[in-house]
């Protein structure tokens, strides 16, 4: 696997849980937004960090975690993520996957063989202006196949959105939910404009918090749960994926 990062501690990125973070290099996608240039754009990527050495950095700590994420980049775009949750797995603590949901093959792999607890994916846009939004063309059916793997897995799983103005709009929003009406949670998270990599959207202010609060109803009717998080929930509250605010720190 190519690796990035590792946070050794997050209180953030796994409900409920003290997990450690990885961050594979790499993404098939180039989501304007994107707060993550470091694992995405290659000329960014820093020297890998050795996969064995960051198993070890977090097998030397697991007294003191419940879990351990996998994230990116996108960790899917390796065929080697099997072998790599595998061995995760073998440590003993709960697993997670982040995911864009572009590659169903892969998805359906790991739901099979049953190799993590949490798998949070990617909702960027209505199927038919995803290429528009996430920078590059992406089959639509791929989209589908691993909503369809995820929804029918017995997996503990979230559907999220970044939610950023001039990208989307509330009726936008609305047609993303109904991709996934009756699943078990849809989160729409707010936009960060933390070095974006479209350098267009530095600055650019979240969806006012009244507009988002005001499609709750709207998404409650088609979700079983349904939650907002702010960038203040990154820093306040130990619940789900966050922005996380620290760097991730090499492996020792
Ligand atoms: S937001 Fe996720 S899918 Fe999009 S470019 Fe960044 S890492 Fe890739």
């Amino acid at each position: 696997m190519r690796l990035g990062g590792l946070q050794k501690c997050s209180l953030d990125d796994f409900p409920g849980k003290v997990a450690a973070v990885i961050y594979c290099q790499g993404c098939n996608l180039r989501c304007p937004y994107c707060n993550d240039q470091e694992y995405v754009v290659p000329q960014c990527f820093g020297p890998p960090l050795p996969e064995a050495e960051v198993i070890e950095a977090i097998n030397r700590r697991k007294d003191r975690l419940e879990a351990v994420v996998v994230s990116g980049g996108e960790p899917t775009a390796q065929t080697d993520l099997p072998r790599f949750l595998r061995e995760l797995r073998s440590l003993g603590l709960a697993v997670k996957l982040d995911t864009n949901g572009t590659h169903p093959e892969i998805l359906h792999s790991i739901l099979r063989d049953e190799l993590v607890d949490f798998i949070a994916m990617d909702l960027k846009a209505p199927l038919q202006g995803y290429a528009q939004v996430v920078g590059r063309p992406v089959n639509a059916e791929d989209i589908r196949r691993s909503v369809w793997l995820l929804r029918n897995s017995g997996v503990d799983h979230e559907f999220r959105t970044t939610a950023v103005p001039g990208m989307h709009t509330v009726r936008e929003l609305k047609m993303i939910v109904e991709m996934i009406n009756g699943a078990d949670c849809y989160v729409i998270q707010e936009f960060v404009s933390r070095s974006p990599l479209q350098t267009g959207l530095n600055g650019r202010p979240a969806f006012p918090r009244r507009t988002i609060e005001d499609l709750r109803p709207y998404m409650e009717r088609r979700v079983k749960r349904f939650e907002v998080r702010t960038h203040d929930d990154a820093v306040q509250m130990p619940v789900g994926k966050r922005r996380r605010a620290p760097q991730p720190v090499a492996v020792g």
